[in-house]
């Protein structure tokens, strides 16, 4: 069925960003996608009618650039995807406090700068706002301590979402915090439990299910609510 919805996913080079766009493709969205390096656009390149515009995160020109140039965009759904692992192993004792603060910017911080940026144009009522965040990031759950530094950026992710939503007063806004399952990419290993297909899949139908539902959730792929 034709489908006029229009969205913006953050980190689309690879891996779970990549296969969002898959997705909402086969479903006919219209879609913009950033990524790092738009001269080398990989298999983000061979979808037809995909928009590519540069962002690196961190960066906050590239930020505004952005901004400006999709002044007058409306989106249905503002996915922020991207996110590192940040240095191994995680030892607290040997971490350079560079690659600590690289993690927390790219992990925490930087999706926050885009959402402010960016929030304005979420369609009112419908839209989503959607971060990616783990079940990691989840200060009750006592898993993952060798990835204790990837997992408190996780928290401090789902912390600095609440910070900015509260700031933000938009009742209406639908805001995902969502854990996309253990997914074989670069970052979750051949080992992981499960493809990029099925993750993907998973959170694109809890996206639609989401939409119009006003407030926060954190949720996985299958629609599950985690505790923060
Ligand atoms: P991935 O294959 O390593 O892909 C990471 C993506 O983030 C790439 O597109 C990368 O771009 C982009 N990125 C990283 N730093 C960036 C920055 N500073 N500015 C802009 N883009 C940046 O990892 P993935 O498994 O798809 O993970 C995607 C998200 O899911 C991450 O937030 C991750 O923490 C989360 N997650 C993954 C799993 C899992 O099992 N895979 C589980 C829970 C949560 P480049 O190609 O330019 O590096």
């Amino acid at each position: 069925m034709a489908n006029s919805r229009t969205a913006l996913i953050i980190g689309a080079s690879r891996g779970l960003g990549l296969g969002l766009v898959q997705r909402l493709h086969e479903d006919g969205w219209n879609i913009i996608a950033t990524v790092r390096d738009p001269q080398k656009p990989g298999a983000l390149g061979d979808i037809p009618g995909v928009r590519i515009e540069q962002l690196e995160m961190n960066d906050t020109t590239q930020l505004d650039g952005l901004k400006q140039r999709l002044t007058g965009e409306l989106f249905d759904l503002v996915f922020v995807n991207a996110g590192v692992m940040g240095p191994l192993p995680q030892d607290v004792d040997s971490v350079q406090p560079s690659d600590v603060g690289d993690l927390f910017m790219t992990n925490a911080v930087a999706p926050i700068r885009v959402a402010r940026r960016l929030v304005g144009q979420v369609r009112e009522g419908s839209g989503v706002l959607a971060f990616m965040s783990s079940i990691l990031g989840s200060v009750t759950i006592p898993d993952g301590s060798e990835l204790c530094l990837y997992k408190a950026s996780k928290a401090a992710l789902n912390s600095m979402i609440n910070s900015f939503l509260v700031e933000l007063q938009r009742p209406d806004l639908c805001v995902l915090a969502m854990h996309p399952g253990w997914v074989k990419t670069d970052m979750g290993g051949e080992n992981a439990e499960i493809d990029v297909l099925t993750s993907t899949r998973g959170m694109v139908d809890q996206i639609n299910a989401q939409s119009g539902n006003a407030g926060l959730r954190f949720i996985n792929y299958k629609g599950e609510s985690l505790i923060w």
